[in-house]
This record gives C-alpha cells, structure tokens and sequence, in this order.
C-alpha cells in the first residue's frame, strides 16, 4: 500500500495499539498515527480491577507495549487528543486542539466508556488507568464499600476490596450474579463464594439512586431500603464510544456494525474491539463482545484488512476472570444453548469445590463452556468450539 497520508488509527487501547503494530508486523512502511484521549500511552484494562487496584501492578507494569516501541517502529503515538469530527467523503479529521488530519484509511477503535445512571452521582466508575488509581488510593484507607453491579467488574472489585481488608456490600438488581454470562446455577456458585468471603450480597435491588452524605454515600432502592458506606462503586457495564461514527453517518446497532472483515458501511473505514457490532453466529442478529482477546483478535484482522490481506474474522468469545485466587473462563455462547438452566449442561467437576467444567450443548453440538479452576480443560474446549462438535466428539476428547 503506497500513499503519504497515513493510515489513523481513533482509540489508543488494546485494539488500536494491536492493529498499529500489526500494520509494522505485516511490512507496512507507510505513516501510521495512533490518536487517543486518554494521556497514558496504550494499557492493559483487565488489571484495573485486579493487580493495579490491589497495588501489585503499578501503570509501567500494565502498558500494552514498551514506551521505545512506538517510536522504534515508526508509529506516531498522539495521547492526550481527542477526535471530534469525522468526514468520510474527505478523509478528515478534526482533531481536539482545532488540528485537521487526512487519512488514507482509517480504523476506528473507539471501546466504550463506563455505564453511568442517572441519580447515581455518588458512585465512582472504573473504565479508566485514573479511575483505578484514584480508587486504590481511596480503598488503601480501608473503607467500607459499597459495589452496585455483580457482573464481572462489580464481582473482582469487590474480592480486590476484600482482601485489601474492606467491608463489601454488593447490591445486584438480578435474582443472581454474573446474570449477563453465565446461567443462574452458575451465578449461585459466585455468590456463595462471596458471601463465604464476607461480602454482604443483596440480590434482587432496584436501586433509586446513590448520593454523597457528610460521611460517605447512601443507596436507596426503590422499596425503601437503605445502604451506607464509606465509598461506592457503579461498575454497570459499559457504553460504546459510537458517537463519532453516528455523526459521520456509519450503520451502528449497538455499536459499530462491522462485517467479516471488519469493514464498516463507510469505503475505506474499519472498526474493531469493544466497539464493533457483530454478526451473532447463532442467534442471529448483532452483539458486541467486550474481551481482551476480541479486541487483540480483531484489530489484528482487521490491520491486515486494512493492507488489503483478505482475513476473515469470525470470534469464539472468550473472557476470563479471577476471583479470590478463583479462576473463572467462559468461551463461546452459553444463552445459545438449548437450554440456559440446570438441564442444559453437562457438568465435570464439583462445583462446591470450585473445581468443573460446564458444557453447553444446541442439539447434541457444543456452543459454550465455563470452567473453574481448570485451565487445561477450557483451553481445549476453547480450541474445539468454533467448530461446534458434536457431544460424543467432545465427551470421548477430555
Ligand atoms: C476494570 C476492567 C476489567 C476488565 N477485565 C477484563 C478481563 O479480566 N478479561 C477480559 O477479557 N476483558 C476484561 N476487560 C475488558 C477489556 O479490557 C476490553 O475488552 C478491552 O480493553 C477493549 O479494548 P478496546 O481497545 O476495544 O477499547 P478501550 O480499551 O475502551 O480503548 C478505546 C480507547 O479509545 C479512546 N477513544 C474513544 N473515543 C475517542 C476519540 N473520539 N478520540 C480519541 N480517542 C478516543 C478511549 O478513551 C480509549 O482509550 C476489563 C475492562 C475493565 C474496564
């Protein structure tokens, strides 16, 4: 690919500092940009609820890649800056500061931002490197904690919390936690796990709002009942940054719509990471897959895309997540299963013991599985699902 305009990448995170050095590892010697708004050059987010808010990750221990790096490599690394205009007829961009950049091709790699609700002012949220550093510096206080959401995020901070020895209430509005990934047997699993940590898990709370007191925050749920803390957290999910690609006039449902190849509906413009919205294999429609391994595996796609390497990108989602030293892994698409309950899985394992295996079947084809505590096992079944074996395949593999 010959051009002096370059190709610019919007969204210096995991996926757009992937695909800027897969663009370099590809041979690509042309002049490639990377602008994001945060100040920090490109991160790791997984450790922001883990490691780094524990304390045993410090920022130089979480960057995506080397600081000599991207000068090495010739990639122009612009932090700091945001993108607030796009002009696909042109190939422009205006940029924060009031600077205009010309594009040869463009990837959007835009991830989202934390979920924030109205009337829940008092709550912090936890997208960001500051937002994380600024939470740790609060929780090295040992404060009681309140934690407003038991998904993924809400679930590690409060393990993180409880280890740096603070008092956790988790308010969920669900009937159980993990509701968004994993069936409710399985939620059940991780809140006996919490509770047995000391957390004080409240299931089923419609919250009215979160808001600052003289000592703290209070919760109040639409019944009436009240929760104080120290500090508390909303950690509800993420919104994705499509504003940029609406005003240009891209397609987006949910996010960025994206085919195969990570093109959007615009010439010229690809998209990957938290941003895209996908083809759902199974169940029709569009999803979005908000995982570290998406956003490295599609940005690596779609750099090559972008050089006109045809690489078809078709995700196995895939998300891990540690909980007092407890390791949780799902892969594929368990709410695809027959059956989303107690009847339609095979279990191996012991699940009191926080030792199994569960699989996920569509027919007798496997579509899912989430391990605890085995690795090995979910690496293979990882490695098999994209094909959807059948059950006697996969039972006669482990
Ligand atoms: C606390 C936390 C814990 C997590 N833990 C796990 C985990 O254990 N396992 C897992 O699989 N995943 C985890 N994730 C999710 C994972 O981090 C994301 O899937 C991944 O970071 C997505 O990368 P991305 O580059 O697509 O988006 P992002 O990381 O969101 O990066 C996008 C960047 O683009 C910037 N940007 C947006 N708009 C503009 C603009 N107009 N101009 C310039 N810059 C712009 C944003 O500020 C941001 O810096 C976690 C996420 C969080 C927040």
């Amino acid at each position: 690919m010959t051009s002096t305009e370059p190709i610019v990448i919007v969204g210096a995170g995991l996926a757009g500092a992937t695909a800027a050095q897969t663009l370099r590892a590809e041979g690509h010697d042309g002049p490639i940009v990377v602008i994001g708004d945060e100040p920090e050059r490109p991160y790791w987010r997984p450790p922001l609820s883990k490691g780094l808010l524990a304390g045993f990750a410090q920022p130089e221990h979480i960057a995506v890649a080397a600081e000599s790096s991207w000068a090495e490599r010739h990639i122009e690394l612009r932090t700091g800056i945001g993108v607030r205009e796009l002009d696909p007829g042109t190939r422009t961009l205006d940029l924060d500061d009031g600077s205009r950049l010309r594009y040869h091709r463009l990837l959007l790699a835009t991830g989202g931002r934390a979920r924030r609700v109205p009337g829940m002012d008092g709550a912090r949220t936890l997208r960001t490197q500051a937002e994380a550093l600024a939470l740790r510096e609060e929780l090295a206080g040992k404060p009681s904690l309140l934690v407003i959401g038991a998904g993924l995020i809400g679930l590690e901070v409060a393990a993180t919390a409880r280890s740096l020895g603070c008092e956790v209430t988790v308010l969920e509005m669900s009937g159980v936690p993990l509701a968004r990934i994993a069936p409710p047997w399985l939620g059940g699993v991780y809140a006996t796990l919490h509770r047995s940590n000391g957390v004080d898990l409240h299931l089923g709370v419609r919250l009215s709002e979160v808001t600052e007191t003289a000592d703290g925050v209070v919760a109040t749920a639409e019944d009436g009942r009240s929760w104080s803390a120290e500090v508390a957290v909303a950690a509800l999910g993420m919104v994705p940054e499509t504003e940029l690609a609406v005003r240009a006039g891209l397609a987006v449902q949910g996010g960025i719509v994206v085919d195969e190849l990570c093109r959007t509906s615009a010439p010229g413009i690809f998209a990957a990471g938290d941003v895209t919205s996908q083809s759902h294999p199974l169940l029709g429609g569009r999803y979005r897959i908000e995982h570290y391994s998406n956003a490295m595996e599609q940005a690596s796609a779609a750099a090559r895309n972008l050089l006109g390497i045809e690489t078809p990108y078709t995700p196995v989602p895939s998300s891990t997540s540690e909980q007092y030293g407890v390791q949780l892994a799902v892969c594929g698409w368990p709410a695809a299963a027959d059956v989303f309950d107690e009847r339609g899985h095979t279990l191996r394992g012991e699940p009191a013991e926080l030792d199994f295996s569960a699989l996920f079947w569509k027919g007798d084809r496997l579509v899912g599985a989430a391990c605890v505590g085995r690795s090995e096992e979910f690496e293979r079944l990882r490695g098999m699902i994209a094909d959807q074996p059948s059950m006697d395949d996969v039972l006669a593999s482990l």
